[in-house]
């Protein structure tokens, strides 16, 4: 069946900005045909996107999504609190369905506000079950989403993973071309063994499976991860390295050298004081990142804050250097340069970019359609400086995957919200009430916002003195 995208303002991130007349996009099935002025062609579905601004979907990298449902809580935490809060007290408490309901309302959530892929960077699974269930929350939302596994059984994260990860290989995901396809999620460096990080990474190989790690996080990536990974040969062009804040440069560097793509997340990292986000120094490696949210119990869930923040962060800290050297011109980092670590390198991190990315023939048709007639942007005299610096997710009008309206009008598209927030909130009470249970549990905890959990052994010192032996 053919579509007709008419009418709207394209930015197609594929080559030079437009001449700000509108485009029309032709679509067969999911595949994009034609993107052309005044295009005609009767036999096709039109579609009016008049006053729209239409642009390829969002890919946000790294995301733990089963901790939707604790949304809000770490806002006021650092990083050892979270670690604490999150990772120690709840995680393992989640059954299978708490997993189910906190991917399958997250991936919504992700949607709603414009991010078409999503990678779920998936640490809460604690059994073969959860893992099924939290596959499975997935692949029952629309969009397109990428599973990273990454079993988290004990702390220190050292039991294989083997069997768990080859079972999923050859049941839920025997083919890489679906909507929903795995990677692994490597425990990596600062978070295990050598010997088991080597394992790990030889198994992803072994399965054709590609890389996510968390490599340059606070005081927990300053034991060289990337260095070590480096060293024996562990890094390729299929492997993202998540943050990088404190890796050191010669590290930035070596995945340079080998093609590694990055996925920083400039909320979390300035709020739980990972250092700032290394987006300078990775450009001045030749690497563009790739953009990511981390997790929703800190900060927003949508990309426009998050590119928001990538920008601001960055012009801060190149205008502090061009004061002390005013020859320098400060803003090296441009509007479009964000909308395009939110857009075509995140599909470049996931292996996706000759399928999404960009509005152009022969690629899928993952759009999101905003509201340029919006009172907050209008007029837009800039579209892709209102998309990095004013844009939020009440512009977001409609969404398309693969050619498919997974939003429109502003309402998702055949799903029972209704009936999932229910599910929701009961998941969450749930295991709000099995941590009260805990021996010893904390009597503060509760979902208000007044709780604070103490860090106490969970600070980036603490967990980089136990992985020292490395
Ligand atoms: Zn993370």
């Amino acid at each position: 069946m053919k579509t007709l995208i008419k009418g709207g303002l394209v930015a197609t991130l594929a080559g030079p900005q437009g001449d700000g007349r509108p485009l029309d996009i032709l679509l067969d099935g999911a595949r994009i045909v034609a993107v052309e002025h005044d295009i005609s062609a009767e036999s096709a579905m039109t579609i009016d996107a008049g006053s729209m601004l239409v642009m390829p979907g969002f890919v946000d990298t790294h995301r733990h999504t089963w901790q939707t449902m604790l949304r809000g809580l770490a806002n006021d935490w650092s990083l050892g609190q979270y670690a604490k809060g999150a990772h120690a007290t709840f995680k393992h408490l989640y059954t299978p369905s708490d997993i189910y309901i906190g991917n399958l309302l997250g991936r919504i959530e992700a949607l709603c506000s414009g991010i078409t892929t999503m990678l779920d960077w998936s640490h809460g699974i604690t059994s073969p079950a959860h893992a099924d269930a939290a596959a499975q929350g997935l692949i029952d939302a629309p969009g397109r989403s990428v599973f990273g596994y990454s079993a988290n059984f004990g702390f220190p994260n050292n039991d294989p993973i083997d069997e768990d990860l080859r079972r999923l290989r050859t049941s839920l995901f025997t083919s890489d071309d679906g909507l929903v396809t795995l990677a692994l999620g490597l425990r990596g460096p600062q978070y295990t063994s050598m010997e088991v990080t080597e394992n790990d990474v030889r198994l992803a190989r072994d399965l054709d499976l590609p890389v996510t790690m968390h490599g340059g996080s606070a005081g927990w990536g300053k034991n060289r991860p990337v260095a070590r990974m480096y060293e024996r040969g562990l890094l390729d062009r299929r492997t993202t390295v998540v943050h990088c804040n404190t890796i050191a440069d010669d590290e930035i560097a070596m995945m340079g050298d080998c093609g590694c793509t990055a996925s920083i997340s400039p909320y979390v990292e300035i709020q739980m004081g990972f250092g700032w986000p290394a987006t300078g120094r990775l450009l001045s490696a030749g690497i563009r990142p790739s953009l990511s949210i981390d997790t929703c119990t800190a900060v927003c869930g949508d990309m426009f804050r998050t590119m928001n923040t990538a920008l601001i962060a960055q012009r801060g800290l190149d205008n502090d250097t061009a004061q002390s050297a005013p020859d320098q011109l400060g803003l090296r980092l441009r509007c479009r340069d964000v909308v395009e670590f939110a857009t075509i390198e995140g599909a470049r991190a996931c292996g996706l970019d000759h399928k999404i990315g960009t509005i152009e023939p022969g690629k899928e048709a993952d759009f999101i359609f905003l509201r340029m007639d919006d009172p907050t942007v209008f007029p837009v005299n800039n579209p892709l400086g209102m998309v990095a610096v004013s844009g939020h997710p009440g512009l977001v009008d409609s969404v398309m995957v693969a050619g498919h309206f997974v939003k429109r009008g502003g309402e998702m598209v055949g799903i029972d919200l209704p009936r999932l927030r229910a599910l929701g909130l009961k998941s969450r009470d749930e295991i709000l009430a099995r941590a009260r249970e805990q021996p010893g549990a904390d009597p503060s905890l509760a979902l208000d916002g007044r709780w604070q959990p103490s860090p106490e052994g969970y600070t980036a010192a603490a967990v980089t003195g136990r992985n020292a032996h490395d």
